[in-house]
Formats: C-alpha cells, sequence, structure tokens
C-alpha cells in the first residue's frame, strides 16, 4: 500500500485534520427527538427574512459563474466599514482566507505565533504551511480573562523569524476579550513586517466599553489584517461567507492564491442582504446578549465556573466530571462542544441558544447533575 501520508509535503505529513466535534448528521438520524445543538456557535435565532429573499431571487442565475470580483458585496462592506473596497478580500467562510495567510506569507523555517487556546485554524494554517507553531502562554485561569489572551507574551513570542501572529477578539473558545487600547499599545510594538492577523468572528456582540474593533488602526498600520464573517451574528453559517480587510496591496499578494469563484452566488445575495438588514442584526444581538448573561447565571447557580464572554457561547468549566457529562448529554440529544482537542479536558463549550434551548440546556443538564 502506498504511505500517502509520506507523498504529503512535510507540513500536511504532520498535521492532523481539523476536529469538527461530534458527526452531527450522523447523530441526528439515530435521535428520538430533534437534538438541541450547542456546538458550534452557530445562531439559532436565524438570518434576516431579507437574506432569505436574496437567496431565492438568486436561484434563477444558478447556472452562471458568481461574481468573481464579488463587487457588490464588497462595495457594501467598504459603505459599511467606511473603507476602500480594495482593502477587502472575500472569503469561502473566513476559515479559508485565516488558512491562506499563513500559507502566502509563511513557510519552512518561518514561525507563526498564537495564544495558547487561539482557535485551532491558526495552528492548522502554520502547519500547513510548514512554518514553525510558537504558542505563548495565555491568561491565568484566576485572570478577569481567564485563559484569554496575554498580549505581553504574544509580544514576547515574536522573534526573527516571526511572520504571522493570529489571535482572536473575543477569543473562541475562551469567550475572552482583551481592550483596545492594550492592543493599540501591543501592535506599536511589532516590528512592521511582521503581519498581525486579528480574527474578529465575534465583534458584532461585544458590547464591553472597552472593547475596540481593530478596524481603525489599519489606517496606521499596513501589517495588520482584520478578518469577519458572515457565519456568526449574520446566522448564515452554512452558506461559507467571509473576508478580511487589510491594506490594499496585501490584498492584493492574497488575490493571488484566492479561488477565482470562491464565494458562490448565494453567498454573496445573502451576505449583502443580510448586511442591510441592521434591525435584523441588531435584534439578534440584543437576544445574544440577554440570553448570555441567564445562561451564564443559571450555569453559576448551579455551581459551575463561567469564563465571562462577549461572544455567543460560554466556556464552563466541569472539572472531573466533564466527559461523564457531556456523554449523558448527548444521550439526551444536547450536544455540546468537547474541549479536550484545546487542552481544556476540563470544560465544555456552550453555544447561546434562545430562552427555549437554553431551557432545555438546564433541564437536561439538571437531570444528568442530580
Ligand atoms: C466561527 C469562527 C470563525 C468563522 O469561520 P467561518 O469560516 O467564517 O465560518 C472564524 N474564527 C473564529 C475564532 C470562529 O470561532
Amino acid at each position: 500500500m502506498i504511505d500517502f501520508g509520506a507523498l504529503a509535503q512535510s507540513g500536511i505529513r504532520a498535521l492532523r485534520a481539523y476536529d469538527p466535534g461530534h458527526d452531527l448528521v450522523a447523530l441526528r438520524c439515530h435521535a428520538d427527538r430533534a437534538l438541541l445543538e450547542l456546538g458550534s456557535n452557530e445562531n439559532s435565532r436565524g438570518a434576516s427574512p431579507r437574506a432569505r429573499q436574496a437567496i431565492v431571487d438568486a436561484l434563477g442565475s444558478m447556472h452562471v459563474y458568481p461574481d468573481p470580483l464579488g463587487g457588490e458585496l464588497k462595495r457594501a462592506l467598504a459603505g459599511a466599514h467606511g473603507i476602500d473596497a480594495s482593502s477587502i478580500l472575500l472569503g469561502n467562510g473566513s476559515h479559508e482566507l485565516l488558512m491562506q495567510f499563513a500559507q502566502v506569507f509563511s513557510g519552512a523555517g518561518d514561525e507563526v505565533v498564537v495564544s495558547q487556546y487561539g482557535f485551532a485554524v491558526y495552528a492548522l494554517a502554520a502547519q500547513a504551511a510548514g512554518a514553525t507553531l510558537r504558542r505563548a502562554p495565555a491568561l491565568p485561569r484566576d485572570h478577569a480573562a481567564p485563559r484569554g489572551h496575554d498580549l505581553d507574551a504574544l509580544r514576547a513570542a515574536i522573534g526573527p523569524r516571526t511572520r504571522l501572529v493570529y489571535l482572536a477578539n473575543p477569543n473562541n473558545p475562551t469567550g475572552t476579550w482583551y481592550a483596545g487600547a492594550a492592543f493599540t499599545a501591543f501592535l506599536a510594538s511589532v516590528p512592521e513586517h511582521v503581519l498581525v492577523v486579528v480574527d474578529e468572528a465575534y465583534a458584532e456582540f461585544v458590547d464591553a466599553p472597552e472593547y475596540a474593533s481593530a478596524l481603525p488602526l489599519l489606517a496606521r498600520h499596513p501589517n495588520l489584517v482584520v478578518t469577519r464573517t458572515f457565519s456568526k451574528a449574520y446566522a448564515l453559517a452554512g452558506l461559507r461567507v467571509g473576508y478580511a480587510v487589510a491594506h490594499p496591496q496585501l490584498i492584493a499578494v492574497m488575490e493571488r492564491v484566492r479561488e477565482s469563484f470562491n464565494v458562490n452566488a448565494l453567498g454573496l445575495a445573502a451576505a449583502q442582504a443580510a448586511l442591510a438588514d441592521s434591525d435584523h442584526l441588531r435584534a439578534s444581538v440584543a437576544a445574544n446578549r440577554e440570553q448570555r448573561g441567564a445562561l451564564a447565571s443559571a450555569l453559576r447557580q448551579r455551581g459551575l465556573a463561567v469564563s465571562p464572554s462577549q461572544a455567543n457561547f460560554l466556556l464552563v468549566d466541569f472539572g472531573d466530571d466533564t466527559a461523564r457529562v457531556e456523554a449523558a448529554l448527548v444521550a439526551q440529544g444536547v450536544i455540546l462542544r468537547p474541549m479536550g482537542g484545546y487542552g481544556l479536558g476540563d470544560c465544555l463549550r456552550i453555544t447561546v441558544g434562545t430562552g427555549a434551548e437554553n431551557a432545555r440546556l438546564l433541564a437536561a443538564l439538571d437531570e444528568v447533575m442530580a
């Protein structure tokens, strides 16, 4: 038999595929009632009705290729953020772009810096590119941002071989965030040839006053990249639309590896319509805020340690009981995300659902933990 792993380039040889959690399709087939899926930080309140209508309208043109430039969506995003369309790169989800930044800007002999408990895709991206991963230690568990990014430690991990730094604000899976002022100081201290990729997949959910998006810093820092997605607050995860904002010349280099039609026609249409429906976004974010607080309190009342979160999920510490609780919940059709892959085997990540979903989760949890 051929050892296909050995045929792969060296970065891929050492790589393990992204762990998407449970096989939900298989679980759905065997469940005797609808699963409660709170493992993937999706937005069960759903997308704007305008996005649905845009998809229906776009179906008639399914036989033609989508706009390879995504011009209309880019112009809408440029208007929304007050930036130039040439500084936007569209992706088949931001996941695609996060992988490509490392592919384009790092390789064998280079280093990519991430934080312990940073989003798993960053490590995959670095390894797939053949670069060496350097993990800066996270903040301690008793910090105000438990296990969150330690910007000083990240800065200290940057060395002469560093090409890229990936960080997320807020971070997945911890839900933690750092203050805008702290990041401004961090960025000012990073050498200009090191690219800093800030993943803002959950930015729309944030209400902490000290938080600031990195987007306004782009004008002064050409080595900054900010990624956003339509998968979370805009509730379009199934359509795969994300984007990066960066200096136009950096975007132009990324364009060299972009697959010409990487965002499909339905995704382009739906994202543009969803972006235009700011009332829907506001309502969705407000509902998440309310439910996030209520769920965190309910879990804390049950004696569980819940990390502070500015996103649409909570990282919850179940201690030695984690594996048993998780398995018992699956048996009840309640799917959370195990965190063993992150070195957080004593935690589960729980997506903040609707009031009814969270009530079902808590009832199941009470049964399992009784
Ligand atoms: C969900 C998520 C994304 C979004 O991925 P898409 O490919 O845009 O769906 C990106 N970064 C983080 C940290 C996430 O949790």
